[in-house]
């Protein structure tokens, strides 16, 4: 790490005004387990405490000091939860905004060795440039890039409709463990049992279960979905297969929260091993290992298949978890980087130079992936690449839905993870809340409509349970507001590394 003087003053220049349009707040860590998160209106400084009972050791955190406005004073998990209180809010001020789990989601970086020197967050209306301009961005801490769907319905899922409530992203696989009938492990030290996972940051949501549960999960991942945009569509009635699923299961109001930074890899790593980046590895899309001198690459098309090799040894993912207890199960990671342990994965095939498998799935010369709209496709590159990666991704399930792909057979999967990435990139192209990211919910409810057809078809359906959850969220950003924080340090004398826009590296 940089020292603590050198950290101070690049934060210093970090929060001047500015930079105040695209600096939302810096958070550093000058010791072990205190924090101090900075912006030009206030600062707060944090400490975690770990508190050891019988069962196990929790940690929750103390405010040491608050000078001008605090930044994380609104914490409230609850705030712009529809659609219209998201268009009202503009792009939002920092003391308009609210940081659900910011401490935690936080404090959990620094517990990585290749760590930042400073995290910064950026501002809503931030539109990078240099990163595409696109007009929906995430990656920072607020409540609109942070929060995701948690939709749960089907064997042993209760049905609440649309409940008032909010979870974690490293609450699912726990939840999911608990919905398959997994017991939880007990520690060697307490003799008591705890989790579900050998390391575990989140909570099983109990509420959601019912006994009996269900034999087999199906998870459905739409990357970067914003929920308030998802609820829009569904009361529009432009994805009568999501409705069906809230209708016949149930939802969290407030959705699910990503953990930082609210990215993909890192908070689909968190999706299926229930930790945090900071617990689990996979730490962001980009990061600098100072030991190797060494920019570490995750989320790319060329390091996909290779990503996990950042996957902690001490955690488990699903997959793991699933065959701890059941040797013979079948799981099926689809179109997922985070596979460790899958029985079938997509990258697997990658890493075995076996993608042709994939081959017959394609759409034939000259035709469109089945369900994409053409006008979308057509129009935007993103749009038509990720329509391929999805229809990809249904036609697989399908195909090992049915019994056997590839020339292998496959006993009905206990757990189905499936990710759609036409969200994100639809998100990203218009905004979330825009014609083109309607279209994204629309053709992937078709998907989701075509895989839970096989599901049906495969007699499993009785006893099947099925999830639909994001990795982050996505928030609209304003194309005016641009601004280089890297630029502003270098000109001041800093040398700094900006590792995937806000994970500050200082050299001395
Ligand atoms: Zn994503």
């Amino acid at each position: 790490m940089a020292s603590e003087k050198l950290t101070r003053s690049a934060a210093q220049v970090l929060i001047e005004d500015n930079l105040s349009n695209v600096v939302d707040l810096v958070a550093f860590s000058p010791r072990e387990n205190f924090f101090e998160v900075h912006s030009n209106e206030g600062s707060v400084s944090f400490r975690r405490v770990l508190k050891s009972s019988s069962d196990e050791i929790k940690e929750h955190f103390e405010v040491v000091e608050e000078t001008g406005l605090n930044p994380l004073l609104n914490q409230d998990p609850t705030s712009f939860c529809s659609i219209e209180d998201q268009r009202n809010a503009g792009y939002l001020k920092r003391s308009e905004n609210s940081y659900p789990y910011a401490f935690e989601h936080l404090a959990q970086i620094w517990d990585h060795k290749c760590a930042p020197d400073i995290f910064v967050s950026h501002t809503p209306a931030h539109n990078f440039e240099s990163r595409g301009g696109h007009r929906g961005e995430h990656g920072s801490l607020d409540i609109l890039q942070t929060r995701a769907p948690f939709i749960i319905s089907g064997s042993g899922v209760a049905n609440l409709g649309v409940l008032e409530g909010h979870g974690r992203i490293v609450d699912v696989a726990p939840t999911i463990l608990n919905l398959l009938g997994h017991s939880k492990m007990s520690s060697v030290a307490t003799g008591k049992t705890e989790k579900y996972l050998i390391s575990q940051d989140g909570d099983s949501l109990d509420g959601f279960i019912e006994s009996g549960g269900a034999s087999h999960v199906v998870v459905f991942l739409l990357d970067g979905c914003n929920p308030n945009v998802l609820f829009e569509a569904i009361r529009r009635g432009l994805t009568p297969n999501l409705a069906g699923l809230v209708l016949n299961g149930s939802a969290f109001k407030h959705g699910i929260f990503a953990s930082m930074p609210s990215v993909t890899l890192a908070n689909h790593t968190s999706l299926l091993t229930g930790t945090h980046p900071g617990h689990h590895g996979v730490l962001h899309n980009a990061w600098w290992d100072k030991d190797l001198n060494e920019q570490i690459v995750t989320e790319s098309p060329s390091t996909w298949h290779v990503s996990m090799r950042w996957l902690n040894g001490n955690v488990e993912t699903l997959h793991e978890a699933i065959k701890r207890q059941n040797p013979d199960a079948t799981t099926v990671s689809i179109n997922e980087p985070a596979d460790r342990g899958a029985t079938y994965s997509t990258f697997d095939l990658w890493r075995r130079g076996a993608m042709s498998a994939l081959g017959d799935l394609l759409p034939k010369d000259g035709t469109l992936p089945e369900f994409a709209s053409e006008n979308w496709y057509r129009e935007n590159k993103d749009y038509s690449w990720a329509s391929i990666a999805d229809h990809l991704s249904m036609s697989q399930a399908i195909e090992i839905f049915s019994g056997s792909f590839d020339g292998r057979d496959f006993s009905f999967p206990e757990l189905s993870w499936i990710n759609f990435a036409l969200t994100d990139a639809a998100f990203h192209a218009g905004g979330p809340d825009s014609e083109i990211g309607y279209g994204a919910l629309i053709d992937t409810d078709k998907r989701i409509g075509r895989v839970l057809e096989a599901l049906y078809d495969s007699k499993e359906f009785e006893k099947s349970a099925v999830l639909v959850v994001a990795d982050h969220g996505m928030e609209e950003t304003n194309p005016e507001v641009q601004g280089d924080w890297e630029k502003e340090l270098t000109d001041r004398g800093f040398k700094v590394r900006d590792e995937s826009f806000g994970f500050l590296y200082l050299d001395e």
